[in-house]
């Protein structure tokens, strides 16, 4: 069987393979397999300089200290790690988010209310951009943390985090940003951007799954609580023996994003407006994404009068994603598109492009050819 055509870089992307061969010589007993903290011998001393090379790479990404970052198995664990890690050491009990953030904010939030804090879900526009004046109108005495997304995973709608964070600055709130789709693709200066805690994933930008890493600022100190404990690694904040072949693999692939970080997002925006060409041939079509603040690679689409599940189905020749939910009962739109009041028919039939790395024209042509063919088909006569 011919595989589909990959268009679901949001939701991972495959390792690079400069990433695979510089992880591979961190596996063998031939290459650089030894403990980090191992300290009484050349293995671990090889291994700690690997990791620590890694940090550098990473943090020289965001404008960050080396010491600034904690790795973690991915933003999954590092936004966990931002919100209860500071909610825990907190007296203050009430912390800002936004609607359509992923879920590993939207749950880590949503148990934080059954120990006790009060959440506000902030909606933003019409594509889920949230404006710093509306975070600044939610904040409270009791507000600890505002956590909001640098870019939306399921629309790429692109929030101004500068913005957000400068004003938490001002009124001595913590901000915390999931950058999982923004990290390599947009500049990112923590420093500059008034940003506390930043969540980033490998799997997002040509790295291995399962790593990742949160930055958290050092000055003044931001005291959180840790998820993990055991030997006290990572500053006390995440236990556990580091997996020196993912570090390395994350430390390189971010170091090959940022490279031609500028370069790749004028391309991936010509792709983009390659797939939009095809698509708006079609009648009935509404683009879910920002008209304006979006990241070129994501595009969510709208078909009116088809159905989406069959949709999706007669699609079998691109991977894209839906972003509905299945339940036991029915197929759930997702919970985004809704919380924008995207119509339910439009929410139900929308799907998601994404491009990456080794994204072609030619894939383009033919996704955008295909889409077209069959939403005229499902439309009959
Ligand atoms: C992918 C993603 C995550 C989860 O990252 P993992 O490394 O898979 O845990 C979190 N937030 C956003 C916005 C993402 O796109």
């Amino acid at each position: 069987m011919q595989l589909p055509v990959y268009l679901d870089y949001a939701a991972t992307s495959p390792v690079d393979p400069r990433v695979a061969e510089k992880m591979s010589r961190s596996l063998l007993v031939t290459g650089n397999f030894g403990n980090p903290a191992s300290r009484s011998h050349a293995y671990g001393w090889q291994a700690e300089e690997a990791v620590e090379a890694a940090r550098v790479q990473v943090a020289n990404t965001i404008n960050a200290d080396p010491r600034e970052i904690v790795w973690t198995s991915g933003a999954t664990e590092s936004d966990n790690l931002a919100i209860k890690g500071a909610a825990e050491y907190a007296d203050k009990k009430h912390i800002i988010t936004s609607m359509i953030e992923h879920k590993a904010v939207l749950d880590t939030c949503a148990y934080l209310e059954t120990k006790g804090f009060e959440v506000t879900y902030l909606r933003g526009d019409n594509h889920g951009r949230v404006a710093a004046a509306d975070v600044a109108a939610a904040l409270r005495e009791d507000t600890l943390l505002v956590s909001v997304m640098h870019v939306n995973n399921e629309l790429g709608t692109i929030n101004n985090v500068a913005e957000i964070g400068h004003m938490c600055k001002e009124n001595n709130v913590i901000f915390h940003t999931d950058a999982a789709q923004s990290y390599g693709k947009l500049e990112i200066d923590v420093k500059a951007m008034g940003i506390d805690m930043l969540s980033v994933s490998a799997h997002k930008i040509y790295g291995p799954k399962g790593m990742g890493f949160l930055y958290v600022r050092r000055e003044p100190p931001l005291r959180i609580a840790p998820l993990i404990h055991g030997g006290g690694h990572e500053m006390g904040m995440r236990s556990g023996t580091l997996a020196t072949h993912q570090i390395v693999g994350l430390g390189e692939a971010a170091e090959l994003i940022h490279e031609h970080m500028h370069e790749e997002q004028v391309r991936l925006s010509s792709l983009r407006h390659r797939f939009l060409s095809h698509i708006q041939q079609l009648p009935g079509v509404t683009i879910n994404s920002h008209p304006e603040y979006n990241l070129p690679s994501i595009v969510n689409v709208g078909f009116a009068d088809v159905d989406g599940e069959t949709l999706l189905l007669a699609l079998d020749d691109l991977a894209v994603s839906s972003g509905s939910a299945c339940t036991s009962a029915s197929v759930e739109p997702s919970y985004v598109l809704r919380a924008l009041d995207v119509p339910e028919a439009v929410a139900h039939a929308s799907l998601r492009f994404s491009f990456g790395r080794f994204s072609t024209e030619e894939e383009i042509d033919h996704a955008g050819r295909r889409t077209c063919e069959v939403v005229g088909r499902l439309r009959g006569p």
